[in-house]
């Protein structure tokens, strides 16, 4: 038997450290698990490295078989020093290596790990929800101010109507698996003969085949319809928030629910309006002069135009508040105010007429304010 050398078979050096064979097994583990690697021979791989590492990682094991190669391990050598394959428990191995977490849900995707070596199975019978949606929704200003019905057309996978959702006709049970829809397969290695359960690839684990294959779905059970779907938008939403649609989403699995549909909203800006929250701002130009005499100034709102009383001698960047002129909170009755920020307009374009009234006002005393005096004493 032509059996490629351990320390190939991790990658590392005849030399290297236990942390070495350790770090090399953690990756290779990771990247040819049978449940992430979907290539034909990562299960073969797999089982390769866990046989390699648990002779590697073991002292004593490596010592023998440094010397004898793997010879130290043939069962008709009726096993050096007392070498026991059935002690080794490759499930244990890789809970050493990874932790506790990896039988009860590993996020790296090692979560069905039970699977693989036998201690579980999926039913891929139970019924189960449709996946969820999520739809870019985008927005006016305006809309999301005000809020809108409207309708959204998306192309979702549905129920199959010819099947019936089922993926062929005639039913009968896999002869594969005998309807269990896992197989268990045998292997020999050094933990002896290992049994490892799979899900049946004939029947996709359900456990059933059909005679013909349904022609409009290919099989799946599912095909894309373009649905219509009516959303309510109200008034106020705001960039990152999400409405969700329940139940009219892509159809569930062997008759479970429906999945959501969740439109996550972008909203323009608008040319005018800045907008925090629920809160709008805007800038108002105003002349020296109204600065100076105060005035009554029209100023536009979402809700429509009001004259606001600027009072005489505002400075630019005074910020005034509308209250309740801003957005409404959405699913609540309060809205939020509008800031009006005073912005002073210096003249650029003087008549000859304007640059006299200026030059007169200029020998007036327009620094008989404190603010002058103040700065003048830091000179
Ligand atoms: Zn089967
Ligand atoms: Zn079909």
């Amino acid at each position: 038997m032509n059996k490629k050398d351990y320390y190939e078979i991790l990658g590392v050096e005849k030399s290297a450290s236990p942390a070495e064979i350790k770090s090399a097994f953690r990756k290779l583990a990771k990247k040819y698990h049978p449940d992430v690697n979907k290539e034909p021979d990562a299960e073969v791989k797999f089982k390769e490295i866990g046989e390699a590492y648990a002779v590697l990682s073991d002292e004593q094991k490596r010592a023998q078989y440094d010397q004898f190669g793997h010879a130290a391990f043939d069962a008709a050598g009726g096993g050096y020093g007392g070498f026991d394959p059935g002690d080794i428990d490759l499930n244990d191995i890789l809970r050493s290596v990874f932790g506790g977490g990896f039988t009860g849900g590993f996020s790296s995707g090692f979560g069905d790990f039970q699977d693989f070596f036998g201690g579980g199975s999926r039913n891929t019978n139970t019924a189960r929800k449709g996946r969820d949606t999520l739809v870019r929704l985008d927005l006016t200003f305006e809309e999301a101010a005000f809020g809108l019905d409207k309708e959204i057309e998306l192309s979702l996978n549905d129920t199959c109507e010819e099947c019936h959702g089922k993926g062929g006709f005639e039913e009968k049970t896999c002869e594969i698996c005998h309807g269990s829809g896992t197989v268990i397969t045998e292997s020999r290695s050094i933990f002896g003969v290992v049994q490892s359960r799979s899900t049946c690839s004939n029947c996709h684990g359900t456990g059933k085949t059909y005679a013909r294959t349904c022609s409009s779905c290919k099989g799946t059970g599912q095909v894309k319809k373009k649905k219509t779907i009516s959303i309510h938008i109200p008034e106020g939403v705001d960039n990152g928030h999400q409405l969700r649609i329940s139940g009219k989403g892509e159809a569930g699995i062997n008759g479970g629910p429906n999945g959501d549909i969740y439109f996550e909203i972008h909203v323009s800006e608008s040319s005018f309006y800045e907008r925090d929250g629920e809160d709008l701002y805007i800038s108002v130009p105003i002349t020296i002069a109204e600065a100076a005499l105060g005035c009554k100034k029209e100023v536009p709102t979402i809700y429509g135009n009001v004259v606001m009383d600027i009072k005489a001698g505002v400075m630019s960047g005074t910020k005034y508040k509308l209250k309740g002129k801003g957005l409404k909170i959405p699913n609540s009755i309060r809205k939020g105010d509008q800031y009006v920020i005073i912005n002073v307009v210096t003249p650029t374009k003087l008549s000859r007429e304007q640059k006299k009234i200026f030059a007169s006002l200029a020998e007036t005393d327009l620094e008989n304010e404190s603010i002058f005096k103040e700065y003048k004493k830091q000179l």
